[in-house]
């Protein structure tokens, strides 16, 4: 069990003993039972917030107008929250008001599935009112009640079926599916942000062809900006969600500007695409291209080979050629700007910079090593004339 978990349950139990039903809930609840890994663990309880804070040495107040406090406990942050019902969906997305209630029945009710409905006790008893655990066992993604009401409440539920299926590699239950599909043009009405982070969640998923293949088949894909093409997503693993952007961009034929600029990504994450598709769209990658590019965009870009390939394509030789490098980065070069200018009595100015680069293009590539004098001697040949 984690340490989270452990934690959690000690939350739990001291809830239960100041005679507040708690329970953990929502996700870790479902992974621990299908035995997945999991970080973040939540409690439900039927205490109020400011009797939730009055329990604990150290909280924080993260969202306590819903009903949300954090408790830390012995360095673990713990999300508790008041059992409560959400009503009046106006815009399809958060609830105007949430309700606090007494009974976690009704809490439960207003989660998205059947297999995040679920609770456990402090003693490990699961409650289950609505069939979660029979759901797990068989692998399916089912909305709590009347999907269609349900996704009309929250359009994100829609794209939280697919990532889970990216997850997990559960089905979508047929009329749940049927549900997305007929309401898929609401995920318009959805903040961008949360789109991204459902899409990261996706792309790193272990059945991310599955994911894809949900987000097109849905008709979620006609409503998104890019191409979704579960075949372009076979034989990949990312564990990187900026791979995940890159070999999206690759696949839409979009440039790393436009993904960014769709998706709201940041500019970090925009000159990572930008690398990455630049190297992608080569036929061969050059020695200077090995020493320019970190170690991470040319694994990216090795995984959109595996796309054109449409099979795996190692990785082990980019560590070879990176390792084959007379020098891994500019710092090791054996001479600075200093050596330059006293080789070549001219101003300071841009020309250092040039000289520079041709030099270390000159070592990298070979022409001359990586020595104080043998640099020396090249460059008083084809620079200092
Ligand atoms: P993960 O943490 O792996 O992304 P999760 O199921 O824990 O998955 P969270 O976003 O952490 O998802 O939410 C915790 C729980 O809150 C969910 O399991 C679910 O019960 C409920 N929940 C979250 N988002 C929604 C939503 N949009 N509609 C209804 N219930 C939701
Ligand atoms: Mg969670």
């Amino acid at each position: 069990m984690t340490k989270q978990m452990h934690r959690a349950k000690d939350v739990v139990r001291i809830l239960e003993q100041a005679g507040y039903e708690a329970v953990i809930v929502g996700g870790a609840v479902r992974d621990a039972l299908i035995g997945r890994d999991f970080n973040d663990v939540d409690v439900a309880t039927e205490a109020l917030p400011l009797q939730v804070k009055a329990l604990f040495d150290k909280t924080i107040d993260v969202g306590i107008e819903h009903g949300t406090v954090l408790v830390l406990q012995e360095g673990v942050g713990i999300e508790v929250t008041t059992y409560r019902t959400e009503s009046t969906y106006t815009d399809h997305r958060r609830p105007d008001t949430v309700h606090f209630v007494r009974d976690l029945r009704e809490d439960l009710q207003r989660r998205d599935f059947t297999m995040n409905a679920l609770a456990m006790r402090a003693n490990g008893e699961i409650v289950d009112y609505y069939g979660g655990e029979a759901d797990l066992q068989a692998r399916i993604i089912r909305a709590v009640g009347e999907p269609r009401a349900r996704f009309e409440e929250d359009a994100l539920r829609m794209l939280r079926a697919v990532r889970f299926v990216a997850q997990l590699g559960f089905t979508i239950e047929q009329n749940t599916a049927q549900a997305i599909e007929q309401q898929a043009s609401m995920i318009t009405h959805i903040a961008i942000e949360r789109i991204q982070a459902e899409l990261e969640k996706l792309f790193v998923g272990p059945f991310v062809a599955e994911g894809i293949k949900a987000i097109r088949e849905t008709t979620l894909s006609e409503h998104l900006v890019g191409t979704f093409d579960e075949r372009e997503w076979q034989h990949v693993q990312l564990r990187d969600a900026n791979v995940g952007w890159a070999y999206f961009a690759y696949g839409s034929q979009m440039d790393a500007a436009t993904v960014a600029r769709t998706y709201r990504l940041a500019n970090k994450q925009k000159q990572f695409i930008a690398h990455v598709l630049t190297l992608a769209h080569q036929d061969d990658w050059t020695t200077m291209d090995y020493f320019t590019y970190d170690i991470d965009v040319l694994y990216a870009a090795q995984a959109i080979r595996t796309w054109q390939h449409q099979r795996v394509v190692t990785t082990a030789h980019i560590d070879a050629q990176k390792a084959a490098l007379p020098i891994q980065t500019k710092d090791e070069l054996a001479i600075n700007g200093q050596d330059v200018m006293q080789w070549r009595d001219e101003k300071r100015g841009p020309w250092i910079k040039e000289a520079l680069a041709a030099i270390v293009e000159a070592v990298v590539t070979g022409n001359v090593q990586n020595d104080t004098q043998r640099i020396k001697d090249w460059f008083n040949r084809e620079w200092n004339n």
